[in-house]
């Protein structure tokens, strides 16, 4: 079931739950992407509804952000809970693993794709990384060439937003994938360039704090957060 968060409607999925369906799309005949909004994708929306729909047109929407539930909570329409990308993206691979489909990561600065599919296969042997490629490229048509070529199954889409999520719904049907999702910063995760917080501040729900310290060049982007929260409690007040 969606339920709508201020303009985007989000699957309100346990993890598991989220794995499972993504794993069925990536198994289907069709295209599908997944998007994962945090509060800042979410204000991008409300200001560029062209991007609301393509958010929207996603095959699943998970909430990334610790800040949408709370908006949720808010807006008195309560999620199960936070279903992070970077969990649901590996959680899937344990599954591609097991079944036989094939990878394809895509983003991030040169060398970094290469890196985390190593790492993946190190934790995975069985895993099928059929392509990398990097996400500083000059034509989006020639990228997608390169996905149908090394016949995809699914691919991770790491260009950070909104940048991720317009490629998916241009050129997802273009790639012969199944699936897509968009992932931000996950391959340089995966790469181990960047460190992700410890299990003890997930469960807090202090993640987005812990990638202050340690990027504090984020601080820009994380100020209007709070800011989404009071828009949150203005909305519900507008409904009543
Ligand atoms: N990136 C890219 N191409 C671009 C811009 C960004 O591949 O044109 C990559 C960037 O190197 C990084 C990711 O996209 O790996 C965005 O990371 P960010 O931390 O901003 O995303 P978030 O996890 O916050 O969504």
């Amino acid at each position: 079931m969606r339920k709508e968060i201020m303009g985007v409607s989000f699957d309100d999925v346990t993890l598991p739950q989220a794995i499972a369906a993504g794993e069925e799309l990536a198994k289907g005949p069709g295209c599908a992407y997944v998007v994962t909004p945090n509060p800042e994708i979410v204000n991008m929306a409300r200001q560029d509804p062209a991007y609301g729909a393509i958010l929207n047109g996603a095959g699943l929407v998970l909430p990334d952000g610790i800040g949408v539930v709370h908006a949720a909570k808010i807006l008195g329409t309560p999620l199960q809970g936070r279903v992070p990308g970077i969990d649901f993206a590996t959680g899937l691979v344990a599954r591609m693993a097991e079944t036989g489909l094939r990878l394809y990561l895509l983003g991030a600065k040169p060398g970094v794709a290469e890196q985390a599919a190593e790492n993946l296969k190190q934790t995975h042997p069985n895993l099928i990384v059929c392509g990398t490629h990097d996400g500083y490229f000059q034509d989006a048509a020639p990228v997608a060439e390169a996905v149908k070529a090394a016949q995809a199954d699914v691919v991770f889409v790491c260009l950070g937003a909104p940048k991720q999520e317009r490629w998916m719904a241009e050129y997802g049907p273009a790639t012969g994938a199944h699936l897509l999702v968009g992932l931000g910063g996950v391959l340089d995760v995966y790469a181990g360039n960047v460190k992700r917080a410890p299990a003890v501040w997930q469960k807090l729900g202090l993640e987005w704090c812990y990638r202050l310290l340690h990027q504090p060049s984020r601080i820009g982007r994380m100020a209007k957060l709070p800011l989404f929260l009071v828009e949150a409690a203005r909305e519900k007040r507008k409904k009543g």
